[in-house]
């Protein structure tokens, strides 16, 4: 399983946020401490931010581990944005270690990340394709996770909001093949993540939202999300609730 976890709020640089704190995602690179599966996660790594004036997002990937890659912690230093979402990942078995499957996935406007495995996707993979928005390149990546993205895509380009998309994905896949689906997007103004599987938490402060597979310090503001979770956050604040609700009820 991989970690990942995305921020919206006062501008903040790469650094502060992904290398600095105590429990950061460059330490959960190494060192994870609520992963359910896998000791490491040191497959590659991924960020993708928002940049004044530019629709679509800045993604920056390697297919090396985090701690692996000096010459980004110091570009990191001096990048500051207000939304960003990040991920580093632990290969799922049968699966390529090659910059392509690093997430997070963009396309349009949206970063999408996938903490998890769809359980025989061998078995699964064409009727999930079917389901696929077919000319996204990130969708294409030769990794489970791709379809999921493509999946998203599709149903946002239809319309369908951040995160009814994506609690939709994850209960469908979910019918389909049994797996871990937890899923993080944003759009750069909200932020959507599902607890499917594996651990979610969420940190609301003064100044910023946070969702992420696990505290990255010892703010006693962090939050679990119960499993079977939707999270919705926006500049006013984070909405929890079940997946089923949300992926039958909206539009
Ligand atoms: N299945 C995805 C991959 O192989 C995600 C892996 C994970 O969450 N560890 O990259």
């Amino acid at each position: 399983m991989c970690r990942h976890l995305a921020y919206l709020g006062a501008p903040t640089t790469l650094h502060d946020l992904l290398h600095a704190p105590a429990q950061s995602l460059l330490v959960q690179s190494y060192a994870p401490r609520r992963q359910k599966h896998g000791l490491v996660n040191a497959d590659g790594y991924g960020v993708g931010w928002y940049h004044p004036g530019r629709a679509r997002p800045v993604r920056y990937r390697r297919a090396t581990p985090m701690w692996a890659d000096a010459s980004f912690a110091e570009v990191a230093q001096v990048v500051s944005a207000a939304c960003v979402l990040a991920a580093v990942r632990s290969a799922t078995p049968g699966f390529p270690v090659d910059e392509s499957c690093a997430q997070p996935f963009t396309c349009d406007g949206w970063l999408f990340s996938h903490n998890g495995r769809i359980e025989g996707f061998a078995g699964v993979e064409e009727d999930l394709r079917r389901e696929a928005e077919p000319a996204v390149p990130d969708a294409r990546a030769p990794v489970d996770s791709a379809l999921l993205f493509g999946m998203a895509v599709r149903l946002w380009r239809r319309g369908r909001p951040l995160a009814g998309a994506l609690a939709h994905v994850a209960a469908r896949a979910s019918a389909l093949a049994p797996g871990r689906y937890n899923l993080l997007a944003t759009d750069g103004l909200r932020l959507a993540a599902t607890a499917c599987g594996d651990s979610l938490y969420v940190l609301r402060t003064g100044e910023a939202v946070v969702t992420a597979s696990e505290p990255f310090d010892g703010d006693a503001r962090w939050r679990q999300v119960p499993d079977g979770s939707l999270v919705t956050a926006d500049a006013h604040g984070a909405v929890i609730r079940p997946i089923e609700e949300v992926a039958c009820t909206d539009p």
